[in-house]
């Protein structure tokens, strides 16, 4: 089943890359395996994922030590600084970075793994009290000036979360408020390449507003049993 539907996907990536002008090699494909087990992610390896992306940290230190480095792992979830360590052994990539006190945890942890990390800034564009990350731009651009002076963390980019809705145009004001962001750090001398949006839902219109990180769970490995324990699957 992994098989058909990546098949399906990367041939609806393929073509909306085609209608607007953009090369699907700019688009990096984070399979977001939360709820699926080894056995799934292995799968999808063998047909060409090399990134994989997880919301819990204790999931994702079980799942970096059952399969390591063999993959490249991204965080994408809320994070709490008693996790932090979790997420900077395992994970190339946190898209979900959210406060000063968080990018501080980080850095440390980061320090004393030796290691440089790759930190995006989670934004929330929609008015939805479920999601997370930062809202005012004064704010954002505050965390973003913290990270920039901090030795061990790499600021890459923006992440954010369209709100749940069938409404097409809001779904795409929150992509192009993201990317417009983005620009306007750029034109402050912060150096973002990266626009982490587009869901199962969504990506689609996330591509068309300049998505370089595609997160995408239900439409490669099927709908998810919360009720399952992943290390039973
Ligand atoms: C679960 C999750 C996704 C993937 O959701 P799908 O709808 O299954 O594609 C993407 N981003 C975040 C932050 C998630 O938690």
């Amino acid at each position: 089943m992994i098989a058909t539907n990546l098949q399906n996907l990367r041939d609806r990536i393929n073509e909306k890359c085609t209608a607007c002008n953009r090369e699907p090699g700019e688009i990096k494909l984070i399979a977001v395996s939360k709820f699926f087990g080894i056995d799934a992610i292995n799968e999808a390896k063998s047909l060409g994922i090399i990134d994989f992306g997880e919301n819990k940290a204790q999931e994702l230190r079980d799942k970096f030590e059952l399969i390591g480095s063999k993959v490249t792992w991204h965080f994408i979830g809320t994070l709490q600084r008693n996790k932090a360590k979790y997420a900077v052994k395992a994970a190339e990539y946190i898209h979900s970075v959210d406060s000063i006190q968080l990018a501080e945890e980080l850095n440390k942890q980061a320090e004393k793994l030796d290691k440089f990390q790759n930190i995006l800034i989670e934004v929330k564009t929609s008015e939805e009290e479920s999601k997370a990350g930062i809202y005012t731009e004064n704010e954002i651009v505050k965390l973003a000036e913290y990270c920039r002076e901090k030795s061990n963390l790499i600021l890459i980019g923006l992440m954010t979360m369209a709100p749940f809705t069938d409404d097409a145009k809001k779904i795409r004001k929150s992509f192009s408020d993201l990317r417009k962001l983005k620009d306007k750090l750029n034109n402050q001398g912060f150096d973002l390449k990266e626009l982490s949006m587009g869901m199962t839902n969504d990506f689609e219109i996330a591509i068309e507003e300049g998505s370089t990180m595609l997160r995408i769970g239900s439409a490669i490995f099927g709908q998810r049993e919360y009720s399952k324990d992943w290390r039973q699957l």
